[in-house]
């Protein structure tokens, strides 16, 4: 073995060691902890291993040239959060402005916490991840990464992998092949790549969509443009109310401090979140009259209500847009935006001829037709040499997978703002890293348990229960859910938050090697072998 080969082995068995090491050609940087990505979830982790792994070193790669994720990518007008941002922003940082927040807002908020808490240092931008490779021997991954800046190769081990890479990819948006798409002969745009010089003043807009882009972009546009069409095959749920919280206002009249706001408005809302699910759930008519009735207080009781805005599913079972004091709705009352619930039959040279026979001419047409999915960062992961089977895997409680030694992702919830699940997942891998120091362990995977014999292996995602397109699209790239709740991402945060924190890390789910034995053994002479042979039984 070589002399840097065996000087990596040596820093691998110290974990606390930030060491650069020569491994071929390109040297490596050791990290215990590499996160992947610098969106709201990779922020999240960086300030809570500051805050409860503070010995632990850690570095986060982001592919963009800032943070941000989701809130840099998205640019197009209006953009902003449709949840709250009491719930959206983290537990630890008050939210003092209005609940819904625009994307600027949100990335000044997170700029806030990087600086607050210094972690610009550990962050590199513009180093985009292309693999992630496991070694049994060395209880590590290998990260290559390139630089975009120089397209220089970058190299890193790290001992944990936090995947905070998101769930779409954000090069490119999902647009459906409809037929004679190429025949447009105007400009046909996706929200998610809105390009900074589009003049839409004065043009006949048609946006196909209906989703919470299309209900966001809609009321930023409509004033400037002829007229705006937006297209859609099916009707969605919306949910109108103040964009203003008043017991927040109240509170702040009080002069109560903010980080008690903060807390105070985040327990009413996830109260009255949970109280709206569960109603969802047993009385699913009732809900969507209540629903309904929002959208008729702005557009009359003449509207076709039933054919735009009634959805053939039960509320929540995608996720419903909030519309801030109704102004998408209002955009339609004023008239200039019509809505039009009809399948395309094909793209024509000055607009969309539609399956009722219907043509609907534009100059410009904004396509908010989703995402596609993207489940591991368009990383190539590798697992002792072979190729990662994501979809063979099952997944422990939608955050660590069957087979996959330390790694753990953050997937936020549908029903409930993303970023509380990032808070508890951070909480969760800050819990198991300090485990795993406290007991020497050095890999940890979950393992189904005897009991879980004949457990029935089920897609990620129950359909009946959520089914937005990019999930069922990218389904098969998902891993497996398990039908007991330790075995699937529940999307229930009301029950997450008191179980997670009570997870048994001794539990016969998690397979704990305490290497720490090995590195000892090997220094008294044993061979690596040997040592593998016995997999030093203290799993
Ligand atoms: C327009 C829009 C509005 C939304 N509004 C809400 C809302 O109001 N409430 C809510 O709960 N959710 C909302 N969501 C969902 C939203 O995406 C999440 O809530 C949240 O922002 C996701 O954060 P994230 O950090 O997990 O992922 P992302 O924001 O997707 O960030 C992931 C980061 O990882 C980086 N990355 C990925 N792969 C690699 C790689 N291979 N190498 C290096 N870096 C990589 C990306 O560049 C990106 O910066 C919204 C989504 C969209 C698109």
């Amino acid at each position: 073995m070589s002399r840097n080969a065996l000087e990596a082995e040596e820093n691998a068995g110290d974990m606390d060691a930030v060491s650069t090491a020569n491994t071929s050609e390109v040297a490596a940087e050791h990290f215990e902890v590499l996160i992947v990505g610098a969106g709201i979830s990779g922020i999240a982790g960086a300030y809570h291993l500051t805050h409860q792994c503070s010995d632990f070193s850690f570095v986060v790669l982001e592919s963009k040239d800032t943070f941000g994720g989701t809130w840099v990518t998205h640019r197009y007008p209006g953009i902003r959060s449709d949840s709250d941002l009491y719930t959206f922003g983290y537990r630890f940082k008050p939210w003092i402005s209005a609940p819904i927040a625009t994307a600027a807002e949100i990335l000044k908020y997170m700029g806030e916490v990087i600086e607050e808490n210094s972690l610009a240092r550990h962050i590199r931008y513009r180093h985009l991840i292309t693999s992630a490779s496991w070694s049994s021997g060395d209880n590590r991954w290998t990260i290559e990464a390139t630089k975009l800046d120089t397209g220089e190769s970058a190299r890193f081990t790290a001992n944990f992998l936090w995947m905070c890479q998101g769930y779409y990819r954000h090069s490119e948006g999902y647009t459906p092949p409809w037929r004679g798409i190429e025949r447009f002969k105007g400009r046909i745009v996706h929200p998610q790549q809105w390009p900074e010089d589009l003049d839409y003043a004065g043009k006949r807009l048609i946006v196909i969509g209906s989703g919470a882009t299309a209900a966001t972009l809609i009321p930023a546009i409509a004033k400037d443009c002829s007229h705006v069409i937006m297209l859609q095959r099916s009707p969605t749920f919306f949910r109108t109310g103040r964009n203003a919280i008043e017991i927040a206002d109240e509170l702040r009249k009080l002069q109560v401090e903010e980080a008690w706001i903060h807390e105070i408005v985040r327990r009413k809302i996830l109260y009255e979140q949970s109280v709206f699910t569960q109603r969802s759930f047993t009385e699913p008519e009732e809900v969507k009259q209540e629903l309904l009735a929002g959208v008729r207080a702005y557009l009359g009781p003449d509207y076709p209500i039933d054919r735009d805005f009634t959805p053939s599913y039960r509320p929540w079972r995608q996720r419903i847009a909030f519309v801030p004091d109704g102004d998408f709705l209002q955009a339609i009352a004023t008239g200039k935006v019509s809505v039009v619930t009809d399948e395309i039959e094909n793209f024509t040279e000055t607009g969309i001829e539609l399956k009722s026979g219907e043509l609907l001419e534009a100059d410009l047409i904004v396509t908010a037709t989703g995402f596609n999915l993207n489940v591991l960062g368009d990383i190539d992961f590798t697992i002792d040499g072979e190729p990662l089977g994501f979809s063979d895997t099952v997944t422990y409680r939608g955050m660590m997978f069957t087979g996959i030694p330390n790694m753990v992702w953050v997937f936020g919830y549908f029903r409930a703002s993303w970023t509380l699940r990032a808070d508890l997942v951070a909480d969760f891998v800050c819990r198991l890293l300090t485990h795993m120091k406290l007991t020497g362990a050095r890999r940890v995977t979950v393992q189904l348990r005897p009991e879980d014999k004949d457990m029935p292996l089920l897609p990620w995602i129950d359909p009946e229960n959520f089914n937005p397109g990019y999930m069922i699209r990218g389904m098969h790239l998902l891993p497996k859910r398990g039908a007991k709740p330790e075995w699937q991402h529940t999307q229930d945060y009301w029950s997450e938050k008191d179980e997670f924190p009570t997870i048994d890390l001794a539990g016969p789910e998690f397979r704990l090697c305490l290497i720490t034995r090995v590195v000892r053994r090997r220094r008294s002479g044993t061979s690596l072998h040997q040592l593998r042979g016995l997999d030093l039984s203290v799993w």
